[in-house]
């Protein structure tokens, strides 16, 4: 990286080091000959597996659990160079980020000493099952319900948006387990199932950029083991809401086209002009800031705490920031987005215009995250 925002002389003598393993690691992988504008959305199971046997998935878990006890920070530097390098991250990252976390906190010794090694080793992956046909922005009204039979529970329902259920292990659902036909958050519960269960299945939707990423669920009878719930019975709506603070905090949220901003430089370099000069001092000056706060959330995350309205603001300015690299730079360098072209410059702008819409979205719209801020900051 040549761009001072990465300076390693910003970081901690431990982040430094780290940052130096990871792109050490990076510079040798062949996933990364070729990176990609919202990187954290390409799949590829094998650099999963060689990220996982080098120690970077995983890394504050506790070593009994195949972690390697390293600071919030240091897994924050992986995370940044990951997006960085533009490596095709998509298969370890929900299992990484928030699955792991939320089985650490929240499950039971033996789901922890069964799953969680494999997610540090890179072959295991898990998707988020909150968002249903009807219910999105208005999660407590998820219907998909989950009835206890003996020692099983019994889904029935519809899962949407799924990201990469059809190639992971275990979705992590939000079912309604209470009979109260009144009861919201009350009366929810998350339950691990794995994607291949017997009357399960997985519908693909197409997304704008012509790729295969997300899917619908149809649960159809689905039976699960009693101690697939995960944490306790009617907790569901406070664990999920722990768990959308690490989904919402994390340099994906600014960082994701941070390969586009960096091409746009090289090309800068090459065909210097005033205009790009400003537009490059002005993103650049966005990024700063954004990487503070996300990195003082990692921390807090780190010692325990939910920091939930912080990471909503990380969330939106980091969206705003992302929308506006890709549309900024297209109307800079208009007409050169091309998602075919062998130019990798074209080639990003094009990934980083189809995929921007979606910024605003996944994780939590515009709208209700500035309804979480202005709460928060008693505006209603
Ligand atoms: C790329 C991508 C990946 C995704 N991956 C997953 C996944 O893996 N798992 C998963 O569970 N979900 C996933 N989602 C779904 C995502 O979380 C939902 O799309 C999102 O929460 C919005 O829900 P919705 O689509 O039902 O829209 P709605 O909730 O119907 O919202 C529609 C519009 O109305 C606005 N709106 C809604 N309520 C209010 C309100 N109270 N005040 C003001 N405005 C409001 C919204 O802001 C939005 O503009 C993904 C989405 C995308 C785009």
């Amino acid at each position: 990286m040549k761009t001072p925002f990465f300076d390693a002389r910003m970081d901690f003598p431990e982040m430094e080091r780290t940052r130096a393993e990871i792109r050490e690691f990076l510079a040798r992988d062949p996933a990364t000959k070729t990176p990609h504008a919202d990187s954290w959305s390409h799949f590829d199971p094998e650099f999963s597996r060689r990220l996982g046997a080098a120690g970077f998935i995983g890394m504050t878990w506790p070593k009994r659990y195949g972690g390697h006890e390293r600071s919030s920070l240091e897994r924050y530097v992986v995370v940044e160079e990951l997006l960085a390098a533009g490596a095709p991250s998509a298969a370890h990252w929900i299992a990484d980020r928030q699955t792991g976390p939320q089985l650490l906190r929240f499950g039971t010794e033996a789901q922890k000493q069964d799953i969680l090694p494999r997610i540090a080793r890179g072959e295991c992956y898990c998707s988020i099952g909150m968002s249903e046909p009807d219910s999105g922005s208005d999660l407590a009204s998820v219907r998909t319900r989950a009835r206890r039979d003996g020692d099983t529970w019994v889904i029935n329902g519809r899962k949407i948006w799924t990201s990469y259920a059809h190639r992971s292990h275990y979705v992590l659902m939000l079912c309604r387990t209470g009979e109260d036909p009144a009861a919201r958050q009350q009366g929810l519960s998350q339950i691990l199932v794995p994607l291949d269960a017997s009357g399960l299945t997985i519908r693909p939707i197409i997304n704008m950029a012509g790729d295969h990423d997300f899917n619908e669920l149809l649960f159809e009878d689905v039976r699960v083991p009693a101690d697939a719930l995960l944490g306790q019975e009617g907790q569901g709506w406070n664990q999920v809401i722990s768990e959308l603070a690490f989904e919402r905090s994390g340099p994906e949220r600014f960082l994701s086209s941070f390969v586009l901003l960096e091409a746009f430089v090289e090309r800068a370099r090459r065909e210097p002009s005033a205009d790009a000069a400003m537009l490059i001092g002005s993103l650049i000056a966005r990024l700063a800031p954004l990487r503070g706060m996300s990195m003082s959330i990692a921390v807090q995350l780190g010692r325990g705490e939910q920091p939930n309205f912080e990471a909503a603001l990380v969330k939106e300015t980091g969206s705003l920031f992302e929308q506006d690299l890709a549309e900024l730079i297209m109307r800079e360098v208009v007409p050169a987005a091309d998602l075919t072209s062998a130019d990798k410059f074209q080639r990003l702008l094009a990934e980083a215009v189809l995929h921007a819409p979606s910024f605003s979205i996944r994780g939590g719209t515009r709208e209700i995250l500035r309804g979480i801020i202005a709460r928060e900051l008693g505006l209603r």
